[in-house]
């Protein structure tokens, strides 16, 4: 017997027409290169209705890319509707790619128009001519003092809008299944692999943005987005406030943390989210800002450091919401939102509990297996395994089916590759990544874990751990660590802050000091880098020889 409720596809027209109607009256603010415009989303809404018949001037495909090559602004949000509503796919390049990347994935999509902050046009127009199936480039002007070139490909964004009829009428796309945006993976190993979202995985994990134990937007917050629009649609954060009717405000090109604690301030914002790096070039500056206002700052992409939510929630009352997911899984997969249970946790013990990447939100499983074999692993807070991942938003596959294969498990979960532990409640606690995972004599270390309590030592500014051959233990790690400015720190010192923190095992067999972590495109640590740099290291005065045989103490 089947239900017999309408079948209406969950698409993106429906965020359109559902902000238009119901929250016209709301702002969008944008901060520009030189100067701060707003309008309102009724404003906003019209300009999506010109654009959205713009392609067709340009002769886009039914389904042609739509590539976006900028930062965060209302105009990119013009953008995030008006292609996927009629029927175009976004695909939002990562300005931080290399450009070699970035001419592989335009291509790779065969992107047939790309829409380019001015501001970002000397790091775009260099490649231009080896884009294959690029026909037009827009470029959004955002004040920025670069020349635009004259060229016949080159259109400006506000004339092409001013000379637009608006579309009238509901937008509509039939098939929810739908590709609706196209976001390329970086990659440490091999090309970028593109991921293809549709209208309904959009829908649905905007929804887990408005959820109580999500991001809980509401039509009373203001909403800043730091996280580019480049990497996984600002984890669905634009799409999440326009459903609920959240006012928003856009940091621009000016991504200082000056900028943005000011943008916080002056517009009360109220629910904010980006990466750990972001938040700690602003943490000196919390005291000189009123960010009263401030519910919420959404934070993952890589490991949240426990000194770091502290040191907010000391100041302002606020810690770092944690959560844990990639490109892969659009992104939102867990949160680590407190529990009934932890109320009457210690204020230590909570912050524990906040350094977590917490439960899957709902639609989403996740279960750990281990690496090798596959093998279930239970809940127990000490078993780890990689993560595997299913649900609506979850990738099936890769464009064009290119860079998969390993990536998925025979029932379709994703292998995200990343390792962690689960408490019974299963709330995820990250180790490792499974291709950085140190295994000595039989045994798993985790990097990340070794790396956090390095970080933790006050004159430590970054560290990364790697794994180095060791004739007896197979792998041994490595310490690569960097002093703050002005400090000094020996080899031993470092060890001696591990011994209490770690098992005797775990202790790096050495301590490597060097000037910066070297970092891959989107700035994440690669220790890619690190392993072609110390992979011929020998290890000379072992710290863990008194380890037994099977590599514990
Ligand atoms: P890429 O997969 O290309 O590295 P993503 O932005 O998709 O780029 O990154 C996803 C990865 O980032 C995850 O697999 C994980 O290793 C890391 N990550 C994301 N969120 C967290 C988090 N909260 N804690 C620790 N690591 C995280």
């Amino acid at each position: 017997m089947l239900g017999l409720m309408q079948d209406r596809p969950l698409a993106l027209p429906h965020v359109f027409h559902r902000a238009e109607e119901y929250f016209g009256h709301k702002t969008i603010v944008t901060a520009g290169a030189a100067d701060e415009t707003s309008m309102t989303v009724s404003e906003w809404a019209q300009r999506v209705r010109r654009l959205a018949t713009v392609f067709d001037t340009l002769d886009i495909s039914a389904d042609g890319r739509v590539g976006t090559f900028a930062w965060n602004t209302g105009r990119h949000l013009e953008l995030y509707l008006a292609a996927p509503c009629t029927g175009r796919v976004l695909h939002t390049l990562n300005i931080r790619l290399f450009p070699e990347q970035l001419v592989y994935v335009a291509n790779h999509a065969e992107d047939e128009v790309v829409f380019v902050d001015r501001s970002l046009l000397p790091l775009f127009w260099p490649l231009v001519d080896k884009l294959e199936t690029v026909r037009h480039v827009v470029v959004l002007d955002d004040g920025a003092d670069v020349e635009i070139p004259s060229d016949p490909r080159v259109h400006d964004y506000e004339e092409l809008l001013a000379a637009a009829t608006p579309f009238e009428g509901r937008f509509e796309i039939a098939d929810e299944n739908t590709a609706a945006a196209m976001c390329y993976t970086s990659g440490t190993t091999g090309n970028p692999k593109g991921v293809v979202y549709s209208h309904r995985s959009t829908l649905l994990h905007s929804l887990i943005t408005l959820t109580a134990d999500g991001a809980a937007l509401s039509e009373r917050d203001v909403l800043l987005p730091v996280v580019p629009m480049f990497h996984a649609n600002a984890w669905g954060l634009p799409y999440g406030a326009l459903l609920a009717g959240s006012s928003l405000v856009f940091p621009g090109p000016n991504m200082t943390p000056q900028a943005i604690a000011g943008l916080l301030e002056r517009h009360r914002v109220t629910v904010t989210g980006g990466v750990p790096t972001i938040w700690m070039g602003m943490q000196p500056l919390l005291a000189q800002h009123d960010l009263s206002a401030l519910r919420m700052i959404l934070c993952g992409g890589s490991a949240v450091p426990k000194a770091l939510s502290e040191a907010y929630r000391e100041a302002i009352g606020v810690p770092m919401l944690h959560a844990w997911g990639m490109t892969e899984t659009s992104p939102i997969a867990t949160m680590s939102t407190a529990r009934s249970r932890h109320a009457t946790l210690s204020e230590d013990e909570r912050a524990d509990i906040r350094a977590r990447q917490g439960q899957a939100v709902p639609l989403v499983e996740v279960r750990l297996a281990d690496p090798a074999t596959g093998e279930i692993q239970p809940w127990d807070d000490v078993s780890t395994g990689e993560i595997q991942a299913a649900g609506p938003w979850i990738a099936a596959d890769y464009y064009r089916g290119e860079g998969g294969g390993a990536q998925f498990t025979e029932d379709g979960w994703l292998r995200t590759g990343d390792v962690a532990t689960a408490d019974r409640y299963g709330f995820l606690r990250l180790v490792d990544r499974t291709k950085d995972l140190i295994k000595s004599g039989g045994e798993w270390i985790g990097s990340v874990e070794l790396e956090n309590e390095i970080m933790a030592h006050p004159k430590v500014a970054e560290a990364a751990v790697i794994a180095v051959p060791h004739p007896k233990w197979v792998e041994r790690p490595l310490a690569c660590v960097v002093v703050k400015p002005g400090e000094t720190l020996t080899a031993e010192e470092v060890i001696a802050h591990l011994e209490p923190r770690v098992a005797k095992w775990w202790l790096p067999d050495a301590v490597e000091f060097i000037d910066e972590v070297p970092k891959t495109s989107v700035g994440k640590f690669s220790k890619k880098t690190l392993r072609e740099k110390f992979g011929g290291y020998q290890v000379a005065t072992p710290t863990a020889a008194s380890t037994t045989d099977d590599g514990r103490t």
